[in-house]
């Protein structure tokens, strides 16, 4: 059967590997740091892992498969990948971010990129007026859809035909909606940054980061790159990411129906202020989301409690299914008061969470009796 014609969980399912006669139906971890090369190590494909290794290559090709890239590179954290492309903006021009990007992507590019000679121009990206202001002189415009943590929506064919009239190209971090449900690169993006410790790796046991590049040139840069200051990722890590891969598709469509489930009864209860989640029809998002994404929404649903902080903290602190702690995308539920870390621009009471594999009446019944 011809592979161009596999369907999004054909491709997942096989995780960028094709076993050979005689060979294991998984590949092997390959650990080594070092490869036999007697001469000239431009002759074979690995002479030295953080240059590259047959550990990382079958999660770089599932992962290029699923977005529709030429190729992706894994980074040894989600970190490493977005700060790899964001180090593709030029001297002298400027990076346009929206406000609410993943807060340690934006504080770095604040901090850092201006060190380099890039502006970093912080705009709406739902406010089209302001993102056309900001993109003459720039060289890159950063996405991020659904956001974390407000699960807001951009409107990526929008952001497409601007930076197009620009000539600006533009990266999607799609770390929360996953290729499963959006895939930026069909829609002109130079490439798509994933945290792979999300729902890639999907059971909390890891953390890896990934470009997926339109271009193999991109790729090669980011290789070349990776290579020079040593981000690679670790042998074990890339191959259960790639296990990850293999249920992806499972995964995110059951977490998606829970959260919504869960949205709808958040959103008609008394003490909830106020419900972020993409898949309600009065959210500010759901007309965008419905055309971009792929039959789900997502699986992080963000809540604002009545009452403050306190009232929040006290919900994170009477909860017993869910797990009071940070990250997402894992099979097992957490729930997390983000105004609690520095840098963070959320409500005090604004509690993130992120819906698992587990029954969804065991969440409701656990959320309604800590609300309680
Ligand atoms: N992008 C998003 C949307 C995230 O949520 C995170 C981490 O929370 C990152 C990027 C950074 O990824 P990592 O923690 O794997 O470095």
């Amino acid at each position: 059967m011809d592979k161009t014609s596999w369907g999004t969980a054909t491709i997942a399912a096989r995780g960028g590997y094709e076993p050979a006669l005689g060979e294991g139906v998984v590949p092997g971890i390959q650990p080594s740091s070092t490869f036999v090369v007697p001469g000239n190590p431009g002759e074979v494909p690995h002479a030295y892992a953080r240059g590259g290794s047959p550990a990382y290559e079958p999660l770089e090709r599932a992962m290029a498969a699923l977005e529709g890239g030429a190729d992706a590179v894994v980074f040894s954290a989600g970190m490493a990948a977005a700060i790899a492309l964001l180090d593709e903006a030029a001297p002298g021009t400027a990076v346009v971010m929206p406000g609410d990007a993943y807060y340690g992507i934006r504080v770095w590019a604040e901090q850092e990129l201006p060190k380099r000679g890039v502006e970093v121009r912080i705009v709406d990206p739902r406010d089209r007026t302001a993102l056309e202001r900001a993109l003459p002189g720039a060289s890159l415009l950063w996405a991020e859809t659904p956001t974390n943590p407000h699960v807001a929506i951009t409107d990526l064919a929008e952001i497409a035909a601007l930076a197009a009239a620009h000539g600006v190209p533009w990266i999607c971090d799609n770390t929360f909606a996953t290729p499963i449900l959006q895939r930026p690169i069909a829609d002109g993006a130079l490439a798509t940054m994933h945290s792979l410790t999300k729902y890639v790796g999907g059971h909390g046991d890891l953390v890896l980061g990934a470009a997926a590049c339109a271009g193999s040139d991109l790729a090669a840069r980011l290789r070349a790159r990776r290579n020079r200051v040593g981000t690679q990722p670790d042998a074990f890590s890339c191959w259960l990411a790639r296990r990850g891969v293999q249920t992806l598709p499972l995964r995110i469509r059951r977490q998606s129906a829970t959260a919504l489930v869960l949205a709808r009864c958040l959103a008609a209860h008394p003490k909830i202020a106020r419900v972020h989640y993409p898949g309600l029809p009065d959210d500010p998002g759901y007309v965008v989301a419905s055309r971009q994404m792929d039959g789900a929404y997502g699986a992080i649903v963000s809540i604002v409690v009545d009452g403050g902080a306190e009232a929040a903290q006290a919900v994170v602190d009477n909860v017993r299914l869910w797990i009071p702690a940070t990250s997402l995308g894992g099979v097992e539920s957490l729930i997390e008061r983000r105004a609690r870390w520095a840098g963070e621009v959320a409500d005090p009471a604004l509690l993130r969470l992120s819906v698992g594999v587990e029954e969804p009446e065991d969440l409701w019944r656990d959320l309604e009796r800590a609300l309680a």
